[in-house]
């Protein structure tokens, strides 16, 4: 990584080569095998399952903000995302250094729409407190949603119900960390969805729990090398409405990924990744992290991604 992520600065993958391509096997190391049961679906997905159609040629994406600082971290990164209008701001790291950081993002790119992402670590009095504090020092037109200001979906309902100015409020964990993703009450507690094809278990499912919920979706990244974001992208692709940027370019995150995906004009091309075989070399795992990885693999599967898969009918 160029920078620290969600207290990471090396991301590890495993990468799968089957009949439709590759996929891409990226739990964070520290998830059991329940938890990485459907980000293995997603990988045999996308290494075996004819490719979803495409609806669309181009997506917009967004800038994300990792919480820096200082200025000049601000604008360095910024410059990583040409045309985005608009920035993923990561905040919930005390109210003065989130405000200054949203600050300095307003200063640089004043017209770009902003996302707040505190990954549910406020209360829901903080995070009232903190959208008045906002919306004293900004425009509201500024704001496009909040995403995940608390954890649970009774609180984002309590928030909602609370808050006295008007606040778009995304799901991200309350779906992708729910044990059935399919069986919530979403209503007065959530806006917008947060689809990662990943942790959601690949696109098939993701299509399916927007097609269950009919609200507006934005499609992001779980921070994945070149080839995850490439499922990400078709399942950007395959959505039947689009109407949010992508958080799909956090490969700007990495000092280096196994292909290239350009952005142009804040926009991606929905198009096929093929890994580079030099950078697979380059980057291959030692021979024990590899053996790890596909232990991984196997625990995963029997832990229940078997049964799942079965499920659905794949064939390869
Ligand atoms: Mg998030």
């Amino acid at each position: 990584m160029k920078t620290d992520f969600r207290g990471i600065n090396t991301r590890e993958v495993a990468l799968i080569e089957g009949s439709a391509g590759w996929g891409e096997f990226s739990p964070f190391v520290e998830y059991d095998e329940n938890e990485s049961i459907p980000w293995l679906i997603s990988a045999i997905e996308g290494a075996t399952q004819p490719r979803a159609k495409a609806t669309r040629k181009y997506i917009d994406i967004n800038a994300t903000l990792p919480a820096v600082d200082t200025r000049a971290e601000v604008e360095n990164i910024l410059s990583w995302y040409p045309g985005a209008t608009t920035v993923k701001i990561k905040v919930g790291s005390g109210a003065e250094q989130d405000l200054t950081r949203i600050k300095y993002v307003n200063e640089i790119l004043p017209h770009a729409s902003l996302r707040l992402d505190v990954n549910g670590s406020w209360n829901v009095e903080e995070a009232l407190e903190f959208i008045y504090g906002f919306y004293d020092s900004f425009d509201e037109d500024l704001l496009q949603y909040i995403e995940q200001p608390c954890a649970t979906i009774e609180e984002l309902r309590d928030l909602k119900a609370a808050c006295m100015v008007p606040v778009k409020i995304a799901g991200d964990e309350v779906i992708r960390k729910a044990e059935d993703p399919f069986d919530l009450d979403l209503e007065d507690a959530v806006d917008v969805l947060i689809l990662k094809a990943a942790p959601l278990g690949g696109i098939e499912r993701s299509l399916a729990l927007t097609a269950h919920y009919r609200l507006p979706v934005v499609v992001s990244s779980a921070l994945e090398s070149a080839v995850g974001i490439g499922h990400g992208i078709r399942l950007a692709g395959a959505l039947p409405s689009l109407d949010f940027a992508c958080g799909l370019a956090t490969g700007q995150l990495l000092a280096s990924d196994i292909a290239n995906i350009p952005i142009e004009g804040g926009k991606m091309r929905v198009a096929d990744v093929t890994p580079s075989e030099a950078s697979m070399i380059e980057f291959e795992a030692s021979a024990e992290r590899t053996q790890w990885w596909q232990d991984r693999v196997r625990n995963t599967w029997s832990a229940g991604a078997d049964e799942i898969i079965g499920e659905m009918g794949w064939h390869w």
